[in-house]
């Protein structure tokens, strides 16, 4: 059906172009990018994108959670779109490139399209998911949490930020703002979406290979562990008679630790360890800490939890524990059909590329549970990201986005 791709037609210096004027929205001195989401910067960039979408045709669209989609009419106006994006939103100390990548790319390679002539069969959306995050209101990804379904509205508006503001009111004002940008419902049937993306790791720019095809994106555990013991004179207290809970904390960890190093590629992080009373001559009561588990088989995680839960409960000693898993996504894997689609436009463009895993979470776990989903990598300077000195390359940004035009052309025809 497709005989020819719109690759061609991608522009590699009015995309560069775009990065640099859509970084100009919230830019920092040293060059990052401090964006919120949902705040009157991130408005501004948004009202950016619509006026290059007018510019090229397309009808913007958003909803009731802020998200945004700039469409490109099919030759079948009824059938579910495709949809190509990422976010915008970015960390206080974010660069340019996270996210606004994929949103470019996508409105470079809708540009493409309509650059070749031809229409195609199914819509194409370019989207740019609210909040994906999570540094204003937490947690992250409720845009496209809410559009699958897998979020309540309610739920998503009740979050607040530092300053007490609820995120539904911070949604209103931003719909406010775009008083002449249509509203829709969430959930719409979508045939396809995919996501272009920094790496945001050092793998793609150690192997140069300008395309990662996304197989999935790794799983994770997060528990708060609190182990009780009790407050003793460090001078009086019989060794045998106390329950101290730093000691109890320092064994599960170290076993928690010795049991994570088999396979060598579970990321185990103990990142916060909170004792009280904390006072140097005082038997300590009480230890809260945290795990952060992540690897990208299921199995592995599993398995890792009950080890996890085991070792509490034989380490604990004469303390008390108690474990309680705050978050868990399960490990998933992209459309097989994506992935090879991915494949064959990277090779029939001449652009070499490699099999990679995100380590990394992105809006694509969410929407990969309506609809075949897959993700496009490119390299990323040293794989600095959620920095100011996050860099990627011109070149790459172009390849991405020529992929992106290949895909998602076939996939809409
Ligand atoms: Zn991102």
């Amino acid at each position: 059906m497709a005989a020819v791709s719109p690759a061609r037609f991608v522009d590699c210096d009015r995309l560069w172009a775009r990065h640099m004027a859509l970084a100009r929205f919230g830019a920092r001195e040293d060059g990052g990018v401090d964006r919120p989401a949902l705040s009157a910067v991130e408005s501004d960039a948004r009202g950016q994108l619509v006026t290059w979408a007018r510019e090229l045709g397309l009808s913007p669209f958003t909803d009731r959670m802020a998200n945004l989609f700039l469409r490109l009419e099919g030759r079948e106006a009824n059938l579910a779109p495709v949809l190509a994006g990422s976010h915008i939103d970015s960390q206080p100390t974010g660069g340019k490139f996270d996210g606004a990548f994929g949103v470019l790319a996508a409105l470079e390679a809708v540009q493409a399209i309509i650059a070749s002539g031809e229409r195609p069969f199914r819509p194409i959306e370019i989207v740019a998911w609210a909040n994906e995050e999570g540094s204003r209101f937490a947690p992250g990804m409720p845009g496209s949490e809410v559009f699958t379904g897998r979020k309540t509205l309610e739920e998503a508006y009740a979050s607040c930020d530092q300053a007490g503001i609820l995120q539904g009111d911070a949604v209103r004002d931003v719909l406010r703002r775009d008083a002449d940008v249509p509203l829709r419902e969430f959930g719409f049937p979508v045939a396809a979406y995919v996501e272009p993306h920094i790496e945001q790791g050092p793998l793609l720019e150690a192997a140069r290979v300008p395309i990662g095809i996304v197989t999935g994106i790794q799983g994770t555990r997060r528990y708060r562990v609190r182990v009780t013991g009790e407050a003793a004179h460090a001078g009086t207290a019989l060794r045998a008679a106390r329950r101290d809970a730093l000691m109890a904390a320092v064994r599960m960890i170290a076993e928690i630790d010795r049991a994570a190093r088999d396979p060598d590629d579970i990321k185990l992080t103990v990142g916060l360890f909170k004792v009280t009373p904390n006072a140097p001559s005082v038997v300590p009561s009480e230890v809260l800490f945290s795990i952060d588990l992540r690897h990208p088989e299921n199995d592995i995680v599993d398995e890792m939890d009950r080890e996890i839960r085991r070792i509490v409960e034989t380490k604990r000693g004469p303390c008390d524990v108690d474990i309680r898993q705050i978050a868990h996504a399960p490990s998933l894997t992209f459309a097989r059909e994506v992935r090879s689609l991915i494949a064959a436009a990277a090779a029939s463009e001449g652009i070499r590329a490699m099999e990679i895993y995100s380590a990394a979470g992105h809006d694509s776990r969410q929407l990969h549970y309506v609809c075949q989903t897959g993700m496009i990598f490119i390299p990323c300077r040293g794989g600095i990201s959620h920095n100011p000195a996050e860099w990627a390359e011109p070149q790459d940004i172009a390849a991405g986005a020529k992929v992106l035009a290949n895909v998602i052309w076939q996939l809409a025809s």
